[in-house]
């Protein structure tokens, strides 16, 4: 019988797996519940529609399984992972078995208790999101009041001696502001600050048209990011992730896909990547009645855009398709209706042209100034639009030509 506390070697499991490599990450999303309303939420839209979680025995159960296949770097996300009282305890069974661990949190919930309770249960590493670096913003984004909280819990995170990275997802609203956010990350002591475009996926997609920035937001951001790489570099890494519609090449989504990335949703359902749960005819396995070594190694969902044979033209000519290995999935899905297309981010992509339009959009004149937020049509995430979002079936089709569908 296998000794699950002792996780097999890289090589053993490599082999194990016909020449395929473990998983690096695993990404616990302990539940979907969530007292923010994010408007870029990367959950799914139907969420309230795979609402039902796993037990904390199951939850050790994939801790377990995870390690033994070679995880060792382990999130735990949401949703808000602090909505769970069994969080220490799952901390406590990670440590354990040897894993790094980092939450992945809003801050709320995360009073002086948990926290102590926390750091005696052996977690490494937090990261705290905010949505901006002033009240108004930070809590009209969120559909919350907690700037002033987030900002005590930035405080008490320092004090209980725990490394911070601060995260900050980036658009047309708060980009003009990333100044302000780096100098409340240095204020705050964070040793890393996160600033993430916002990645146009699940309810940020749904929201796309409010979202998106202009180019000369974008390159004017990046000039203030290099100048406080070099004052304040030493104090705080700061990592900027552009966002790909900018670009003519698309990202190396998740490295590879089923190459190091292994999610487990609040219900069980395996994720080779944060959004594949919107991928049509993509059927998850899940965690309650499969092994994990099987859907890693043998699943449908985690072989079948794994490497470079499923590729269709212009990717699988493509001289680059090593380098990028043909782009996002999802965002192929999302933007072409057929997910193993190359991603619409390649110039090379016949559908490149949806990608153009909505940068074109964002530039419009009437577009140009970010808008009042409180006069714009966002959908925050909550479960009433949850809800109305899993009933309507589909999102409806994209205006910039792509079929939409379900994020
Ligand atoms: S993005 Fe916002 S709403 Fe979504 S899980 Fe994170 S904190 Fe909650
Ligand atoms: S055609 Fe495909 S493989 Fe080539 S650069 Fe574009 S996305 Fe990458």
């Amino acid at each position: 019988m296998t000794d699950l506390s002792q996780p097999v070697t890289d090589a053993e499991a490599h082999a194990a797996g016909g020449g395929v490599a473990p998983p690096l990450w695993l990404l616990a999303e302990l539940t979907y519940r969530c007292p923010l309303h994010c408007a870029f939420c990367y959950n799914p839209v139907d969420y309230t529609d795979h609402s039902r979680e796993l037990s904390t025995e199951q939850w050790i159960g994939v801790l377990r399984e995870a390690r033994a296949l070679g995880a060792a770097q382990l999130g735990f996300s949401g949703g808000e992972p602090l909505m769970r009282d069994d969080l220490e305890v799952l901390v406590e069974e990670a440590r354990k078995l040897g894993f790094y661990t980092n939450l992945i949190t809003s801050g709320i919930g995360l009073t002086d208790k948990r926290l102590g309770d926390l750091k005696a249960a052996g977690l490494d590493h937090i990261q705290l999101s905010f949505q901006d670096s002033t009240q108004e913003l930070n809590d009209f984004l969120s559909s919350t009041r907690t700037f002033d909280l987030k900002q005590r819990v930035a405080t008490s995170i320092k004090r209980h001696g725990f490394p911070m990275v601060l995260n900050c997802v980036l658009h047309r609203y708060n980009l003009p502001h990333v100044d302000k956010i780096i100098d409340m990350a240095l204020a705050m002591g964070a040793e890393y600050l996160e600033l993430a475009n916002t990645q146009y996926y699940g309810w940020a997609h749904t929201n796309q048209a409010q979202l998106m920035p202009t180019r000369e937001q974008l390159e004017e951001a990046e000039a203030v990011v290099e100048r406080y790489r070099r004052t304040h570099g030493e104090r705080c890494k700061i990592f900027f992730v552009v966002p790909d519609y900018f670009e003519r090449r698309p990202k190396r989504c998740m490295n590879g896909w089923g190459a190091v990335f292994l999610g487990v949703a609040p219900d069980g359902a395996a994720l080779p990547c944060h959004a594949a749960r919107g991928l049509p005819g993509l059927v998850l396995p899940n965690v309650k009645d499969t092994p994990l070594r099987e859907i890693w190694y043998e699943s449908d969902a985690f072989t079948r855009f794994r490497g470079l044979d499923w590729m269709k033209e212009p990717c699988r000519s493509c001289d680059e398709k090593e380098h990028d290995l043909g782009g996002c999935r999802c965002q192929a899905y999302l933007l072409t209706g057929d997910a193993a297309n190359a991603d619409p981010v390649c110039d090379k992509s016949p559908f490149h042209e949806a990608v153009v339009k909505v940068v074109r959009r964002a530039a419009a004149p009437a577009a140009h100034e970010a808008p009042e937020p409180r006069e714009q049509p966002i959908l925050f995430r909550n479960d009433a639009n949850s809800r109305k979002l899993a009933a309507a079936a589909f999102v409806a089709p994209d205006e910039q030509g792509g079929p939409g569908g379900r994020a």
